[in-house]
């Protein structure tokens, strides 16, 4: 029989009255003759708490037990959604991940899906479970521990299953019933897509458009998921939602077709460092070796052989960033005037594959900025995006600004 996946998000499990909702959803594609791979996030707010009952225990966790922890809220919803889904005379069970197992990497908080045996799922679908429940955003390290995927890694949970179970299609159910040109909590003009590029959704993801983890938007376009983004809370349909597609299976496009932003974001500038063949490495090599992630980068004009060196990087990343360089000057690798961390900043960015062939994008979204009093602090392109980075306080300005100037809200 054909596979379906079909993925819960925390909001549409997020207590017993959803969590039936869900199953019923899931009823309605059984009954079509699918076996169905649910996969469940945790209840909405859960991880969140975990996350921050492990910080308070301890500020620089271990990392394996931080996943012990956060990875448990998982466990709950995947076994109350194969008793409801019993209750409903529907065959189902439960699987956290080291029971497929879904093979990962060591990388505790942020794993790498390595390989999920597809047998023992297949095989109790032939002896007449109809819907397999996996626990979303765990799996098993090669030393035999409990690793999770990274925030939101429930999306590349199911994603990878149904890659490897050549799933007719991926259903990731959540809050809103499809994507948008932007978040439609920021921008009430947002306009829902029925379709969207993988690499536009990539560059949405990866800058900020938490609907999607990255990894999972990725995932599909190297195995050609047929990926669609939906609401629980709405009316099902069989064209409902956004289709996450390539290309060429989109007839019209805009030259920007969406607007991401990300509020943890944080600048840093390093005061008055020479400037001299190797400075960039013995800045970066410590930061990478440290495992920050820097973003964006400029290094300022030079006077008397002395720059500054600014650069971006996840905000939570900045006491690591910190030690990383002062570490870097105690061992004489590297010498500096100051370090100033600017904590209230954002990023915003506009995304469009027509970018590649249209030129004044850039500028379009420089004169709105500055229409709007907006000061730009840095600057980084791609072939497909613009991204700044400005006082976090004008966020929701420079969004709708954009969102506006674009205008994204007409097809
Ligand atoms: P889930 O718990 O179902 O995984 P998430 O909270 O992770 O849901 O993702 C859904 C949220 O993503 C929406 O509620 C919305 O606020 C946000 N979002 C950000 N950018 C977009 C976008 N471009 N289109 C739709 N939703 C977006
Ligand atoms: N529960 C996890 C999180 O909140 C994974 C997910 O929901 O996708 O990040
Ligand atoms: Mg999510």
């Amino acid at each position: 029989m054909p596979v379906l996946v079909m993925k819960f998000g925390g909001t549409s499990v997020a207590n017993l009255d959803r969590i039936r909702r869900a199953a019923k959803r899931v009823g309605v594609e059984v009954a079509k003759g699918y076996d169905v791979i649910v996969i469940v996030s945790a209840m909405s707010g859960k991880t969140n708490e975990l996350v921050g009952w492990v910080g308070e225990t301890s500020p620089m966790y271990d990392a394996r037990e931080y996943d012990a922890v956060v990875s448990s809220g998982e466990n709950v919803t995947a076994g109350l959604m194969a008793l409801t889904l019993q209750e409903m005379d529907v065959p189902a069970r439960s699987w956290q991940g080291w029971q497929v197992p879904l093979k990962t990497n060591s990388a505790h908080g942020a794993a790498r899906i390595e390989e999920i045996p597809t047998d023992n799922i297949t095989a109790k679908f032939g002896e007449g479970m109809r819907v397999a429940v996996v626990a979303g955003f765990q799996g098993i390290s090669p030393e035999g521990r409990i690793t999770t995927l990274g925030r939101g890694g429930s999306d590349t949970t199911a994603v990878a299953f149904a890659a490897a179970f050549d799933a007719e299609r991926c259903d990731i159910y959540t809050d809103v019933d499809g994507v948008y040109t932007t978040d439609p909590r920021v921008a009430p003009k947002a306009r829902k897509l029925d379709r969207i590029a993988f690499e536009e959704m990539l560059e949405l993801a990866s800058l900020g458009a938490k609907v999607l983890q990255t990894r999972s938007v990725e995932l599909a376009m190297r195995y050609n998921v047929k990926l669609r983004v939906l609401s629980s809370f709405e009316e099902q349909s069989d064209t409902a939602g956004t289709l996450v597609c390539a290309e060429e299976d989109i007839m019209e496009s805009n030259v920007v077709n969406g607007i991401a932003f990300s509020r943890e974001e944080a600048k840093m500038t390093l005061v008055s460092v020479a400037d001299t063949p190797g400075i960039a490495a013995a800045i970066f090599g410590p930061l990478s070796e440290a495992g920050v992630n820097v973003d964006m980068i400029i290094q300022n004009i030079s006077e008397e052989g002395l720059t500054d060196m600014t650069f971006s990087c996840p905000i939570d990343q900045v006491k690591r960033a910190e030690k990383a360089l002062n570490d870097a000057q105690a061992a004489g690798s590297l010498a500096f005037e100051s370090l100033e961390a600017d904590t209230e900043v954002c990023k915003v960015s506009a995304v469009g594959i027509g970018m590649r062939s249209q030129s004044g994008v850039a500028a379009k979204m420089f004169k709105t900025l500055s229409d709007e009093g907006i000061n730009i602090k840095v600057i980084a392109t791609s072939e497909i995006k613009i991204s700044v980075l400005i006082d976090r306080k004008y966020m929701e300005l420079a969004v709708q600004a954009l969102h506006d100037a674009f205008e994204l809200e007409k097809a």
